[in-house]
């Protein structure tokens, strides 16, 4: 047995491009003369994020996050440890989380509730990729890419042990 490798293109690079610019021009609208902070979740979400902010032709900040659950089983206690944290203060400010992709949803619920603590005005969640089948936390995503279905995936920010995070589309990973 060799290491697991990407294989079926499940998002190509065109599909990614044109629904990261629909998400954009919907962000945009909603987001017009807030200046929110744009916040990405480490490192899965670079990607996106990077093409995502400039399919958004408004005032924003940018900022970035890395969490870390607390052990095996922790997640399901809600708490997340923030390994890198915010560095701007986002008190009475409009917070919009970017992340890759939401499983069970426990680590963008947690990660919603450690931001609402810090008396922002509004936290809201987009993430790429959405496999609604395994949600375990009640967390509202407010923009989805894509729904997927429950299969591990790589590409486009998304790794396995660190690796294929710079494919350029979506693939599912075969081997595992
Ligand atoms: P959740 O707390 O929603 O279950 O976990 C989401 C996190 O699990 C994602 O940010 C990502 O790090 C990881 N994850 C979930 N599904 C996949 C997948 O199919 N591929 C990869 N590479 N990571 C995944």
């Amino acid at each position: 047995m060799g290491l697991p490798q990407p294989g079926r293109v499940l998002v190509a690079e065109g599909e990614l491009a044109a629904r990261v610019a629909e998400l954009g021009r919907a962000i945009a609208r909603d987001y017009a003369r807030a200046n929110p902070v744009l916040v990405g979740v480490l490192h899965g979400a670079i990607p996106f994020f990077a093409d995502l902010m400039r399919r958004l032709p408004i005032d924003l900040t940018v900022d970035f996050v890395r969490a870390s659950s607390y052990g095996a089983g922790t997640t399901t206690s809600g708490a997340v440890r923030l390994v890198v944290d915010l560095t701007v203060d986002i008190a009475d400010r409009d917070v919009l989380i970017v992340d890759d992709i939401v499983d069970t949803g426990l680590t963008l619920a947690a990660l919603k509730r450690a931001f609402e603590a810090r008396g922002p005005r509004s936290v809201r969640t987009c993430v790429l990729l959405d496999k609604g089948s395994r949600r375990l936390a009640d967390v509202a995503i407010d923009y989805v890419g894509f729904s997927i279905p429950n299969v591990f995936v790589v590409g486009y920010g998304l790794d396995y042990d660190g690796l294929y995070r710079n494919l350029p589309h979506v693939a599912a990973l075969d081997g595992v």
